[in-house]
C-alpha cells in the first residue's frame, strides 16, 4: 500500500516538473517560471513574460514569450531575439509573425521570445550586464548555463532549462552585426540539415561555421535540435526591408517544416554560400573611407577602403585579403590599428572545411 500511494505520488509528481508553472501576472499577462507548450490549448496565441533571474535591486528580469500554438500537431519551432542588446531588427520579425501566424492554419507550435536579454536592451549594448560587472559577459557564450551560478549562468540556466530547450524541434537565433557595423542578410550554419534551412531563409549568404562554444545555436545543435543563427542587417534600428525579408524567409521554412500550407519558394539563385571568413585590417589608426558597399563581389588585392591621417592625408589603402564577396563593413569611420574594415567570405574547397574552416 505504501509502494502504491509513492508510485501514485511519483506519476502526480513527474509531469508537474515539466508542465507549464505560472506564478502570477502583470497587467493580466501571466508570468511563468517554466513552460511546456505541450499543456496549453491547441488553435491559440498566448502571451507570457518569462521570469529568467532578478536585477540587483530586486526587480525580476521578465522575458516575453509568445506561444501560437496549432490547431493541428506538428513540430515546434523556437525562434529567439535580442539576445545582443543592440541587435533589434530580429525583435520586429517575431512582433510581426505573432501577430500575423493563425493559430487556426497552423501545425505544431512557434516559440516566439522577442527580447532575450532585457538589461542588454535597456542599455542597448551587447553584453548581459553592460556597465555592473567587471568582465560583461555575452549571453551568447553562456548556454546552456547553470540555475545558482554567477547571475549570468543562473540567467542562462532558467532560459536553456525552463524556456528554451524543453521547447524546440529546430529553432532559429535572430541577431543583427553590432554597433559601427553593417551585415548583409547572413546565416550561420553547421551540418548539411541546418544549411538546407538556411536555404530556405533566402539570406544573401550562408556561412559555414562550426560556431562558438556556448551560443543559443550551437548549443541546441550539440543537443540534437537543429538550429541556425539569422543575421539581419544593422543594429539599432527597425530596418524594414530586412525585417520583411526575415518574416518571409522564415514563413518559408515553416513550409517546408509542413507548419503552413503552401508552396515552398526553392533558394535564391543568387545565394552565396562561403564556409571562410577572413578580415581585411587596417594597419594604421585613422578615417576609413570604403571604396566598395557591402555585398560586393572581390577580387584578392583590390583596394577595399582607404584610410586617412587626422588632417587628411592618405595613409594607407586597405586590400581585399581573398577572392569572395563582402558580408561585413565597419560603418563608423573612425579605425583603430588593426581594427577591421570589412570581412570577406569565400568558398574553400578543402573538404574538411565542407561545414566550415
Ligand atoms: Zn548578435
Amino acid at each position: 500500500m505504501r509502494g502504491l500511494i509513492l508510485a501514485s505520488a511519483l506519476l502526480l509528481a513527474a509531469p508537474a516538473l515539466a508542465a507549464t508553472e505560472t506564478i502570477g501576472s502583470l497587467d493580466a499577462t501571466p508570468i511563468i517560471d517554466r513552460l511546456d507548450t505541450a499543456d496549453l490549448p491547441a488553435g491559440q496565441t498566448q502571451r507570457f513574460w518569462f521570469r529568467a533571474g532578478a536585477s540587483p535591486v530586486g526587480q525580476p528580469w521578465l522575458v516575453p514569450v509568445v506561444v501560437v500554438k496549432g490547431a493541428a500537431a506538428g513540430p515546434r519551432l523556437l525562434l529567439t531575439a535580442g539576445i545582443h542588446g543592440d541587435e533589434l531588427n530580429g525583435i520586429a520579425v517575431l512582433h510581426r509573425l505573432a501577430a500575423t501566424v493563425d493559430p487556426a492554419r497552423l501545425a505544431g507550435t512557434l516559440v516566439l521570445v522577442p527580447g532575450l536579454n532585457p538589461p542588454g536592451l535597456m542599455q542597448s549594448a551587447r553584453q548581459f550586464t553592460p556597465d555592473w560587472g567587471r568582465s560583461a559577459p555575452n549571453l551568447n557564450r553562456e548556454m546552456p548555463g547553470k540555475e545558482g551560478g554567477s547571475a549570468v549562468a543562473d540567467f542562462a540556466g532558467r532560459l536553456w532549462n525552463r524556456l528554451l530547450r524543453p521547447n524546440a524541434d529546430a529553432a532559429v537565433d535572430l541577431h543583427t552585426q553590432s554597433r559601427g557595423t553593417a551585415y548583409m542578410m547572413y546565416v550561420f550554419a553547421s551540418s548539411p540539415r541546418t544549411r538546407r534551412m538556411a536555404e530556405l531563409v533566402a539570406p544573401d549568404i550562408i556561412k559555414m561555421d562550426k560556431g562558438d562554444k556556448g551560443t543559443v545555436e550551437n548549443t541546441l545543435a550539440d543537443d540534437g535540435v537543429p538550429a541556425i543563427t539569422l543575421e539581419l542587417g544593422r543594429p539599432e534600428m527597425f530596418d524594414d526591408v530586412m525585417i520583411a525579408r526575415g518574416e518571409s524567409g522564415l514563413l518559408n521554412l515553416m513550409r517546408e517544416m509542413k507548419m503552413l500550407p503552401g508552396k515552398v519558394t526553392p533558394p535564391p539563385a543568387s545565394l552565396f554560400v562561403a564556409n571562410d571568413i577572413v578580415p581585411a585590417r587596417a594597419s594604421k589608426p585613422g578615417w576609413a573611407r570604403l571604396l566598395l558597399p557591402l555585398g560586393a563581389a572581390v577580387k584578392k588585392d583590390q583596394p577595399l577602403a582607404e584610410i586617412r591621417d587626422a588632417f587628411g592625408r592618405l595613409v594607407e589603402t586597405v586590400i581585399s585579403p581573398a577572392d569572395g564577396r563582402i558580408n561585413m563593413i565597419a560603418t563608423d569611420p573612425r579605425t583603430d590599428q588593426g581594427g577591421s574594415v570589412a570581412r570577406i567570405v569565400w568558398w574553400s574547397a578543402d573538404p574538411a572545411c565542407a561545414n566550415g574552416c
